[in-house]
């Protein structure tokens, strides 16, 4: 017995000695800071902050790679735990909510089959996509709803996921398992900076709005009489909906599916009862403003695309001021509409909520005279955007020296000048952008005044550009250099000169970016295009700037270049258009800053994409469009400034609401549903 218990006394030793090695040599160090924040953090394990794990999360938290407020499963308590672990301060965070996209469940939408296999949305998209005729409807078996680790989903009746938004963490859960991309994380800053993409339910209306408003979305409100919602939504795209409400050309209309029934549903009026809402209520609706960025923005131009995307940047955090050269903000919307149409009252109510929202503007300041651009980045701007409709005019109107952005000048400016007699060189490396006649004859006038190298860039091919074999040849003897189907795509400089143009080709088979030495970018007719200033830091220290374009938005017919055609940039046909571009413009700003990629989504909808649509409908009763109540023949002699519209009374507003078939991609409100709204607000 006693040897028994030597052996197993031995023994004992033995493996506790082993074990004491194992551990010396197998030891791994564990950072307390890790333990300590891991503890701190949920042990959830939702994956929302994109690792693995809590422990993974905490790891890159101790490491820097991730904030202390990246677990959105924590909330503001546990992040202030975690920044007090580290030692750092917090960082403001927007909350993320899940939003489901789709709006017709599985008893209201078309099927292509009866589905009857294994309760799961990820085993039902396996054959062919699922139930639905839409190919991005949800499937509404609820893998979502069981897979959210806060029990924040529920299946609502129509079998569609419901988010309970008190407990929705914005861990993200939902969005990763739902096969269907049905469900995405959504927050203010998001919804301001969203396109319509082809991989989400969309309207015909809302794809035809260059503003891009949600426009089902605030119909519904107005429907249910949530007038400050439907403004809000508005607002989340548009800051003028009082203008718009009034003048705009609304392409919306056009598109509306409610044409193939009777007429479009009155999307414009609609937009202008709201408007008139919160401007008669005199509380100020906005888009709540995104965490502070601590950035200073400059914005040149006080008009429809200058305040737009002011306020735009206001609400994604940045503080943001414009630059007018005249004595008020608006532009071309003071000047160029009569008071019969858009009040100055109500244009200015508008203006000052842009103001309202924390936008500063310094009037009387003109480019090239009071400021510039170099000026506006040494002041510690981190972004200067030209928003720049009419800036052709603008430009040559200064004194013969149109200069008023580094380096660039007018070509009908030195042409005309040339006419006049004035023989000094452009410059000493001049740029041409544009094709014709014009554009050639100040290529060789350049050369003739002593330029050193004439570039001639054309977005069209050698055939199309409208110059014979002849001329080109002639030319080239000259020494102009030709670039077809080509763009610029940036400018380089330093103070108030420019130094450097890049261009690239347009062709697939085209060579990629080349950058040139010029001093002297002479653009042709039309309006100079929106362009973001941004700092650059040049070899051996030199601080110098550079430009980047706004990313293209859907009615662009062109990605590459600073010049695309056809849309607002270079081509205003109504302020809507203005209104979109100013929010492309902030959105680009800010993708800029925060490190985001610049480019628009690779989905994004195109006014040439091709989106499954509808060619008629049924059953749809057919409910008549109210009548806009204008003015009186006698009042307007009486007083011909009167407004003449006089804008929609809360019951047309209502009724007009219940006409809105709610559309989806191919889904729509059926016969019942309508009247029985209808029924519902007549009564
Ligand atoms: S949202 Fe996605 S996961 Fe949830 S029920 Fe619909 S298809 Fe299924
Ligand atoms: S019926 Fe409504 S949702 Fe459909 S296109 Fe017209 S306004 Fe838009």
């Amino acid at each position: 017995m006693i040897s028994g218990l030597l052996i197993m006394g031995g023994l004992g030793i033995l493996c506790g000695a082993g074990l004491a090695l194992a551990s010396k040599i197998f030891y791994v160090y564990v950072d307390p800071k890790v333990e300590a924040v891991t503890g701190a953090l949920p042990g959830a394990n939702c994956g929302g902050c994109g690792k693995p794990g809590c422990g993974a999360n905490a790891e890159a938290i101790v490491k820097g790679k991730a904030s202390p407020s990246s677990c959105v499963a924590g909330g503001p308590d546990i992040a202030a735990e975690i920044a007090a672990i580290m030692g750092v301060k917090l960082e403001a965070r927007e909350p993320d909510i899940a939003r489901p996209g789709c709006t017709y469940g599985t008893q209201d939408a078309d099927l292509k089959y009866i589905y009857d296999g294994v309760m799961d949305c990820r085993a039902a998209a396996l054959l062919g996509g699922g139930s639905k005729v839409c190919p991005i409807g949800c499937l509404g078996l609820g893998t979502c709803v069981r897979a959210c680790p806060f029990n924040a989903l529920s299946m609502g009746p129509d079998y569609l996921p419901v988010v309970n938004v008190e407990r929705c963490t914005g861990c993200g859960t939902c969005e990763r398992v739902c096969p269907k991309g049905i469900i995405t994380l959504t927050s203010n800053t998001r919804r301001i900076q969203a396109e319509y993409t082809t991989d989400e339910c969309t309207a015909p209306c809302q794809r035809a709005c260059p503003a891009g408003i949600d426009i089902p979305a605030y119909i519904l409100a107005i429907r249910e009489k949530k007038f400050g919602e439907a403004v809000r939504i508005i607002k989340e795209t548009n800051p003028f909906p009082l203008v718009c409400g009034r003048i705009c050309v609304h392409p919306c209309e056009f598109d509306c599916r409610r044409n193939l029934v009777d007429n479009s549903v009155a999307i414009n009026p609609l937009k202008r009862f709201v408007a008139d809402y919160e401007m008669n209520s005199g509380q100020r609706i906005h888009v709540p403003r995104g965490p502070e960025t601590g950035k200073r923005i400059a914005v040149i131009g006080g008009g429809a695309e200058g305040l737009t995307a002011a306020y735009y940047l206001n609400r994604l955090g940045h503080e943001s001021t414009v630059y007018e050269g005249t004595e008020r903000l608006g532009g071309l919307l003071h000047t160029g509409l009569p008071e019969n149409r858009l009040p100055r009252q109500t244009l200015e109510w508008e203006i000052n909520g842009i103001l309202d929202a924390g936008v500063k503007a310094n009037l009387n300041q003109k480019l090239g005279k009071d400021f510039t651009i170099e000026s506006l980045l040494k002041e510690g701007n981190s972004a200067v955007f030209v928003a720049t409709g009419g800036w052709d005019t603008r430009m040559s109107e200064k004194d013969g020296d149109s200069k008023m952005l580094p380096g660039v000048q007018l070509l009908v400016d030195f042409l005309l000048k040339h006419r006049e007699g004035a023989k000094q060189a452009a410059g000493r490396n001049v740029m041409i952008l544009g094709g014709g006649k014009a554009a050639l004859d100040a290529a060789r006038l350049s050369l003739q005044t002593g330029s050193q190298k004439v570039y001639l860039v054309l977005r069209k091919s050698k055939e199309r550009s409208g110059y014979s074999d002849e001329e080109i040849m002639s030319a080239e003897k000259e020494s102009v250099v030709f670039f077809f189907e080509s763009a610029m795509t940036k400018m380089l400089g330093r103070g108030g000169d420019l130094t450097q143009v890049s261009i690239r080709s347009s062709r697939a088979d085209g060579q990629g970016e080349v950058i040139l030495d010029v001093d002297t970018l002479m653009i042709g007719t039309g309006r100079f295009p929106e362009l973001i200033y941004i700092p650059r830091m040049e070899e051996q220290g030199k601080e110098g700037w550079e430009t980047v374009a706004p990313y293209p938005g859907p009615f662009a017919m062109e990605d590459i270049g600073i010049f695309r055609p056809g849309e607002a940039g270079s081509d205003y046909k109504a302020v809507v258009e203005a209104i979109g571009a100013g929010r492309r413009a902030a959105n680009s700003v800010h993708r800029f800053l925060t490190g985001l990629d610049m480019n628009a989504p690779s989905t994004m909808i195109r006014k040439a994409t091709r989106v499954l649509t509808l060619d008629k409908l049924e059953p749809v009763s057919t409910i008549p469009r109210q009548e806009m109540p204008e003015l009186s023949p006698e009042d307007r002699i009486g007083d011909p400034s009167a407004e003449i519209a006089l804008g929609f009374s809360e019951e047309q507003a209502v009724k007009e609401a219940c006409r809105c078939l709610q559309c989806g991609l191919i889904c729509y409100s059926r016969l019942q549903r309508i009247e029985h709204s209808a029924k519902a607000h007549s009564a």
